[in-house]
């Protein structure tokens, strides 16, 4: 008997009045709030139109409300119209991260004797990704990253749930329009991404989850309660940059890509830091600057081992 429970409780960043939504498929059914108010959703079972009650309210009337994914769009939209001056593409991938729709609250997470996760976030080819391997080379009992979720084909030799979890596209855009990923993108035709519940199973188990989050997914550190501890792993000045990432060096540490960076290369990865870092510095909660590699993980484990308390 009783109210169904709700398993998600969001906050909104907006007002919403359904009499005045041109778009909602019946105006009586709708529900109102106000930027701040407390939703429990009760079904997130139509892509566009979740049904939702409102913490306090007196009958706790459930109602139609957009959909995180139809109020993106809706923003994103009234964005495009608003101002078609700054057609550059990556700042429309920052335009991105500051779309405000729900934010969930309350998960079970975080609980006394768990680990926070640690996200290492900074511009692409900084060094994250080795920073990240050295970590958990030390523990790997410890430290632990979620497997992917990929609508690619599995490849020879490839484990489904270890090297990726691999389903069907449709499933994917399901699950994305539901809000059950973290972040997620596509490259070369498939859509990549990691969950939610596997951070969740992680940081359960007693893990201390590692997340890598490209900068255009940073948004997931705003919208998800997960507390992630976050670095910033910073580039050093050009010259120091590029004397550490010669040819030579970045055959033993930096080889991601089994060759050195150009000129060109370098500078970008130096203004997406910056873009980065004034976009996001009021998230960060430790900055390294990676110059030499050795420096950096002995910083990143004095880190891990005193401040990622339970
Ligand atoms: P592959 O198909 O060769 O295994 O991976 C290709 C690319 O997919 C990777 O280089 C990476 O850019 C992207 N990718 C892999 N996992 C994820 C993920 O969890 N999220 C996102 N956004 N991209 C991923």
């Amino acid at each position: 008997g009783g109210p169904r429970e709700s398993k998600v409780r969001v906050r909104a960043h907006f007002d919403y009045i359904a009499s005045s939504d041109p778009y909602i498929p019946c105006k009586e059914a709708g529900l109102d709030f106000l930027k701040g108010d407390v939703l429990h959703i009760v079904s997130q079972d139509d892509a566009y139109w979740w049904q939702a009650r409102k913490e306090g309210d007196r009958n706790m009337r459930a109602g139609l409300i957009p959909s995180r994914a139809l109020q993106e769009r809706r923003i994103l939209h009234e964005r495009s119209n608003e101002d078609k001056s700054d057609s550059e593409a990556e700042a429309d991938d920052f335009a991105r991260e500051e779309i405000a729709t729900y934010e969930e609250v309350a998960k079970l997470y975080p609980r006394p004797g768990l680990y926070r996760p640690l996200a290492l976030v900074g511009p692409p080819g900084v060094g994250r990704a080795e920073l990240k391997r050295r970590l958990m080379a030390t523990d790997p009992s410890k430290y632990r990253s979620p497997v992917p979720f990929t609508t690619r084909a599995q490849r020879p030799g490839e484990v489904d749930g270890k090297d990726y979890y691999f389903i069907s596209r449709e499933k994917m855009e399901e699950d994305v329009a539901a809000g059950k990923y973290l972040e997620y993108g596509e490259y070369k035709g498939n859509l990549y991404g990691t969950s939610i519940d596997s951070v969740l199973a992680l940081i359960n188990a007693g893990h201390v989850c590692i997340l890598n989050p490209h900068y255009q997914a940073l948004k997931m550190i705003r919208t998800v309660q997960l507390k992630p501890y976050i670095i910033y792993v910073k580039p050093p000045l050009f010259d120091t940059l590029k004397e550490t990432r010669t040819a030579a060096h970045a055959k033993s540490t930096f080889d991601e890509n089994s060759r050195a960076f150009t000129d060109e290369e370098l500078r970008q990865m130096i203004h997406r830091g910056e873009r980065v870092e004034f976009m996001f510095s009021h998230l960060f909660d430790d900055t390294i600057v990676n110059a030499d590699l050795s420096a950096a993980f002995e910083t990143l484990m004095r880190i891990a081992s005193s401040h990622l308390v339970k």
